[in-house]
């Protein structure tokens, strides 16, 4: 199936009936799998055969989905998680431990760069923060002896800044370590990080993948082409013996294609258990049959729309990547040149008080903390989610007190441009 277009892979990947079988992937709304001897569920639990015995290890309905998403990427091997902050903490901490450095994008997700900076430290894995804009020899020098990986985002949410993935991947390759991607914005239809040098990509499938705000969810893709084993004094989970497992060496059973996934799987599944539910990989699914179709009419209105603002008297300035202004146009024309995302940020003249009138006055567009979502939606975070914070004290957390984040949404781009219209006219 990597053969077919992009388009193909979203409606067809993953799920293939035999005879007489479903054609809708089937709900296996089991946790657990039935054997007729204990020697054949021994033989899954040493991952001596291959087959499903716990609902918090692996699903079929899950898996089925997760192998869609992977051909969706080109990789070898992925997993689904039950969110997509969990798919970014499996992805990191089945390289780092205790003791561990790694370098991320300072222009990352808020939640992802909490989880960095406050969570992973706690546990004794060390953080530095680059800017994605560094140059080879500013990211080399970041890099320390127990430096793991490096992270990044394709389209950073919310700055909307574009990452220079080759870059990253040339840096993290001349060190010795994986580059992650968050892929969450573009989706695997808009850009495939591995065609760039990444080695795993993550999703937040709670956005554009579902796309109809319905289920909370996030996968790991593995391209299979970091050579682990060239490294095994540096990653020694996966190359030396997993004593919770039997002595089993990931990178020698199951190849460089398949040992990270099967790793973050039997254990840190089996530890941590942030597994997704059936139901929810059912309605991902469902959001990812249309995916091709969604991205492509949420990109060309969201551009339509930063067109028709850029042009407004009202409005300050406009941040969208595929916006010729933007300082990431290059970029964007190099990775994501058949479309970005939905999601625009931008000010209105007269600041917070002016913002805040905007916002009051939108009839279409809901006010919500959600992006990616089929009906539009925006934020203004100086009156909501930033509201303690002075116009001072915004700015110096990169957000200015008339920035508006608008999701654009799957409606005629005509009625929410009217929308907008009606609103500004309210100020
Ligand atoms: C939303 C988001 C996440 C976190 O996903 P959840 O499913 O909310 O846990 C991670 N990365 C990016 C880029 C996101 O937009």
């Amino acid at each position: 199936m990597n053969k077919t277009g992009i388009g193909t892979r979203c409606v067809q990947g993953g799920y293939q009936p035999g005879n007489g079988e479903p054609r809708q992937i089937p709900i296996i709304q089991s946790t657990t799998f039935k054997y007729a001897t204990s020697e054949d569920m021994g033989k899954l639990f040493d991952l001596e055969a291959s087959g499903y015995f716990y609902t918090r290890l692996q699903n079929p309905t899950s898996d089925a989905v997760a192998a869609k998403i992977c051909e969706m990427e080109g990789g070898t091997a992925a997993m689904l998680t039950s969110s997509g902050m969990a798919a970014s903490f499996l992805a990191v901490f089945n390289i780092c431990s205790c003791g561990d450095h790694f370098i991320s994008s300072s222009s990352i997700y808020g939640g992802t760069f909490n989880l960095f900076a406050v969570t992973l430290k706690r546990m004794g894995i060390e953080v530095t923060f680059v800017s994605p804009d560094a140059s080879e020899e500013e990211l080399n020098a970041a890099f320390r002896p127990n430096t793991k990986l490096m992270f990044g985002e394709t389209i950073a949410n919310p700055a909307l800044k574009v990452l220079d993935i080759e870059k990253f991947a040339r840096v993290a390759h001349q060190n010795g370590v994986p580059l992650i991607i968050d892929n969450t914005f573009p989706t695997s239809v808009n850009c495939r990080p591995f065609e760039w040098g990444a080695d795993i990509v993550v999703h937040a499938t709670t956005k554009y993948m579902d796309g109809h705000g319905s289920a909370v969810g996030g996968a790991i893709v593995d391209s299979g082409k970091f050579d682990w084993t060239k490294y095994p004094e540096k990653f020694p989970g996966l190359c030396t013996p997993d004593e919770s497992y039997h002595g089993i060496t990931y990178t020698e059973r199951f190849g460089i294609e398949g040992a990270y996934i099967t790793k973050a799987t039997a254990q840190l599944m089996r530890d941590l258990g942030v597994t997704p539910a059936p139901m929810n990989a059912f309605l991902l699914n469902l959001g990812l049959e249309s995916l091709h179709v969604r991205i492509k009419r949420h990109s060309d209105s969201a551009l339509a729309i930063a067109q028709y603002l850029e042009a407004h008297p009202q409005i300050a300035w406009v941040n969208f990547p595929a916006l010729p202004s933007s300082p990431d146009y290059a970029l964007t024309q190099k990775y994501l040149p058949n479309g970005t995302c939905g999601v625009i940020s931008f000010g209105v003249k007269g600041g917070r008080e002016a913002a805040s009138k905007f916002m009051k006055a939108l009839k279409l567009v809901a006010i919500e903390t959600h992006v990616a979502d089929a009906r539009s939606c925006c934020l203004h975070p100086a009156t909501a989610t930033h509201r303690q914070l002075s116009d001072e004290e915004l700015i110096a957390c990169g957000v200015s007190a008339d920035l508006v984040r608008l999701s654009v949404g799957l409606e005629d781009p005509e009625d929410l441009i009217a929308d907008i219209e009606q609103a500004l006219k309210s100020i």
